[in-house]
């Protein structure tokens, strides 16, 4: 049977099978024809199974002739419920009910034919009746009768039999029909169910697939949830802590509104007592400035008392390896005070070795006594010359011009005391650096009163009556450039040197760098003409500027620092070569513009009408240095050695001529006493003015020395 068939259509097949026995009838001998045939061509026209069923009897025959039927009828109850079962297994339970209905009503066909009563088969008594002998023809003859009785018999038999089959048939068959709409409703149904059913699978893989889906999206939901749990802890902590610290914050914030408001009420008390502090401030400002006015003018008179062109004069020390001067070769004489009073004298003492010649008797050496506004003997350190020039440097703050000169022979000093020493000792520093940096705090001081000041440097070199520039950079480096003297704008009394760099300058630092510079310059020249730097005049000028802008008081003035050429002589023995010949030409420059200046000097002190600054490079470009309410303070600078005597004594016999002594009427200088001491305890009660107290203990210093000076 085909698996695939439908246990239906294999009911169905079942049933066709049947229909050969409808027609079975049909098939039988007919009474007359059997009546006229011998038995044994009865027999033998019988096919094999029809012999055998007529040696059984005509019951077996019937059954194996519908061999299809019992399947149908002997199925047993319990086998179509089951096959009922399966078929509603596969074709769901509407199915499954119609093929039950069809089972029911299916009459069921007995499997043997029922035996009538009273005729016995011949072969049902097991034994075949004897053969009659050939002459019994009666009894053959009622043989023949039984048998066709038993024939007729068995035909009406099987016609009924027939009929109920044929009936049984036909009811079959339109349980087949039926059967068969069914079959195809139910297939049209299943076809309908399967299709639904593979929706319904499709359906059910989608939402499969989209429980999955949706149990990651749960799982990383859960996973979600549970990461905020944990962020809701921490920012649960995070949230007690910062309550803790608002409260903390709330708590200094509620005491520190307590303290402001005391603060506010504290600061309003202050308002008022810094009202009050102000308006006495603005009143002492008013006094200070107008003690400051008072101060400058009263300094000034100083130092003109002191001299407007004063000379110190400085020994310097025997340096390791110079011969050791013979005693008493200078002699430093004390003052009317005694050892404490500074120094003012000098004597030298020279042995003149012609005239003991001549009278032939040794002649005591020659004593020659100067007098100056100061005497620095060798020991004098670098602070101590600066500390007796502060005041004046002082002055060209206040607005004076102010000019400083070393004179001296080469060897002497100049350079050691205007410079300093070598090696960058802070010990050592000379006058200029001391001086720039006494301008630089002395106008940091003044700046709280409302100075404002500004200072500009140039550093030149006046060598043969030509001037260079000590500051020159770059390519001018060591070039010898041409400057000239010229003057700043026409009409203008101020002077300025073409060519040559004017730096501004605010610290030491920068001092410090613009002197180097200049070293550098001088010694670039030095290689190309031989010590040319002490055969030139170097002229360091620092224009001071100050402004008080709220009082639109203005003052400037220059400061000149002025390292001057060895003023020594030529030596007449010397033979003149081409060197000799250059450098008598140097030393008549040098002399030249040394006589003018003293020449200038000596002017300005007769007071006379003509001054001859145009007479040298150096007293033209210091003109404005030295006339009018200018100071002027020479160093004559002495070489301690034996050697050097002859020099050093037309060293100080120059600086004796520029020096004139002070005329001062005694009532004057005992005024002076007065206002300088009265000015010092005015002003000493000034916290931290340190600076006036020491201008004002040097100024009633100057005022009393001067008074016992005469
Ligand atoms: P000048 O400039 O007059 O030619 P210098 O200033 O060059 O002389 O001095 C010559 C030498 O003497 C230098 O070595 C210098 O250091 C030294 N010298 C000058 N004056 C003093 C002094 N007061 N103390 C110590 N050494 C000095
Ligand atoms: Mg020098």
């Amino acid at each position: 049977m085909d698996p695939q068939r439908s246990p239906l259509l294999e009911l169905k097949g079942n049933t066709e099978l049947k229909r050969p026995l409808i027609k079975a009838p049909s098939r039988l001998p007919l009474s007359g024809s059997r009546l006229k045939r011998r038995p044994d061509q009865m027999e033998d026209g019988l096919e094999p199974e029809k012999k055998r069923t007529r040696v059984l009897g005509a019951t077996t025959k019937i059954t194996t002739s519908r061999p299809r039927v019992p399947p149908l009828t002997a199925v047993p109850q319990t086998q179509s419920q089951t096959t009922a079962q399966k078929v509603s297994k596969k074709i769901g339970p509407r199915c499954s009910t119609t093929i039950a209905t069809v089972l029911k009503n299916q009459k069921p066909v007995p499997a043997v034919p029922v035996q009538k009563p009273g005729t016995v088969p011949p072969m049902v008594g097991g034994k075949k009746p004897s053969k009659r002998p050939a002459w019994d023809l009666k009894g053959q003859l009622c043989d023949v009768n039984a048998e066709l009785k038993r024939c007729r018999e068995r035909t009406q038999t099987l016609g009924q039999e027939n009929q109920q089959l044929q009936d049984q048939l036909r009811d079959a068959q339109e349980q087949t029909k039926a059967l068969g709409t069914e079959c195809r409703t139910l297939e049209g149904q299943l076809a309908t169910v399967q299709a639904e059913a593979e929706q319904g699978q499709q359906e059910l893989k989608k939402l499969r697939a989209r429980i999955v889906e949706l149990e990651e999206r749960l799982s990383t939901q859960e996973d979600l949830v549970q990461e905020l749990q944990k962020k809701q802890v921490e920012l649960q902590e995070e949230r007690r802590g910062l309550t803790s610290q608002l409260e903390e914050k709330e708590r200094r914030l509620q005491t520190s509104e307590a303290a402001l408001s005391s603060s506010q009420a504290e600061v309003a008390s202050l308002r008022q007592e810094t009202a009050a502090q102000a308006a006495l401030l603005t009143e002492r400002e008013e006094r200070l400035h107008g003690l400051e006015m008072e101060r400058r003018r009263l300094h000034n008179q100083l130092q003109e008392l002191k001299g407007n062109i004063r000379v110190f004069c400085r020994v310097r020390p025997v340096l390791p390896g110079e011969p050791t001067p013979p005693p008493g070769l200078f002699l430093f004489p004390s003052g009317p005070g005694g050892p404490s009073d500074p120094t003012t004298r000098l004597s030298l003492s020279r042995s003149d070795e012609r005239r003991g010649t001549l009278s032939g008797a040794p002649v005591p050496p020659t004593r020659h006594d100067f007098s100056f506004d100061r005497v620095f003997p060798p020991g004098s350190q670098q602070d101590e010359v600066f500390e007796e020039i502060a005041m004046l440097v002082q002055s060209a703050l206040d607005g004076y011009p102010v000019c400083i000169f070393a004179y001296g022979q080469t060897g002497s000093g100049k350079t050691f005391t205007m410079e300093g020493g070598p090696g960058g000792d802070p010990q050592l520093e000379g006058l200029i650096p001391r001086a720039l940096r006494h301008l630089f705090s002395v106008a940091q001081e003044l700046s709280g009163q409302g100075w404002t000041y500004s200072f500009v440097a140039s550093y030149v070199e006046i060598y043969n009556e030509t001037v260079r520039d000590l500051l020159a950079t770059g390519t001018r480096k060591g070039q010898g450039s041409e400057c000239e003297i010229r003057h700043a704008r026409p009409g203008s009394e101020e002077l300025t040197v073409t060519n040559a760099r004017y730096v501004p300058v605010s610290c030491e630092k920068e001092v410090e760098a613009l002197l180097h510079l200049a070293r550098q310059n001088r010694a670039v020249a030095r290689t190309a003409q031989n010590e040319r730097s002490s055969r030139s005049h170097s002229v360091f000028q620092l224009q001071i500027t100050g402004e008080h802008s709220s009082r639109g008081l203005q003052c400037g003035a220059p400061l000149s620092l002025v390292d001057l050429a060895g003023s020594e002589r030529l030596d007449p023995g010397l033979a003149f070569g081409p060197g000799e010949r250059e450098r008598l030409r140097e030393t008549q420059a040098i002399n030249s513009s040394l006589s003018t200046l003293g020449l200038v000097i000596m002017a300005l002190s007769n007071k006379e009408s003509h001054v001859p600054y145009r007479n040298s490079k150096l007293t033209y470009l210091l003109q404005n240095s030295l006339g009018g309410s200018a100071k002027m303070l020479m160093f004559v600078n002495i070489s301690p050695l034996e050697e050097n005597v002859s020099e050093s004594l037309n060293s100080l016999r120059f600086a004796s001529k520029v020096r004139l002594p002070p005329v001062i009427p005694r009532p004057c200088q005992y005024l002076w006493v007065v206002v300088g001491f009265s000015i010092r305890t005015h002003l000493s009660s000034r916290p931290g003015s340190t600076l006036s107290r020491k201008v004002l203990d040097s100024q009633a210093s100057g005022a009393l020395l001067t008074w016992f000076h005469f």
